[in-house]
């Protein structure tokens, strides 16, 4: 995982913890042979490329790839960290994902709008 982000989602996981929050990664970085596998797995879920990149993206453009994506749980944290995490500039992306997370803003700012879904990135 990328450093900045590595450190960012630490301290909000510290935190939520600290409130009682239940919060942890359930996926973060990932290897391109990984997400090959999700693509692949993808194409065949959702029935071609238009449908799955909705949902998961090719290894050259994913952000888990990259390092720069963490997908989050319960429901419980994820709501808590979409509420929070901008303090660290952690926002929440899409509208179909409330697990996935980024750096995406200045720590303390507000989060750019969600778009509806990765295939729009
Ligand atoms: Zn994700």
């Amino acid at each position: 995982m990328e450093p900045g982000l590595a450190v960012a989602y630490t301290l909000a996981e510290n935190e939520a913890h600290a409130q009682g929050v239940p919060l942890s990664i359930t996926s973060g970085y990932r290897t391109p042979d990984e997400q090959q596998q999700l693509w692949d797995d993808g194409l065949a879920t959702y029935g071609g490329p238009d449908a799955a990149r909705r949902w998961v993206l090719p290894p050259e453009e994913s952000t888990h790839v990259s390092g720069h994506a963490v997908d989050v749980g319960p429901l419980a944290g994820a709501q808590w960290l979409e509420a929070n995490g901008n303090r660290w500039g952690l926002c929440r992306m899409y509208d179909n994902e409330w697990w996935h997370f980024e750096l995406a803003t200045t720590p303390g700012h507000t989060c750019p709008p969600m778009r509806p879904d990765a295939s729009t990135r």
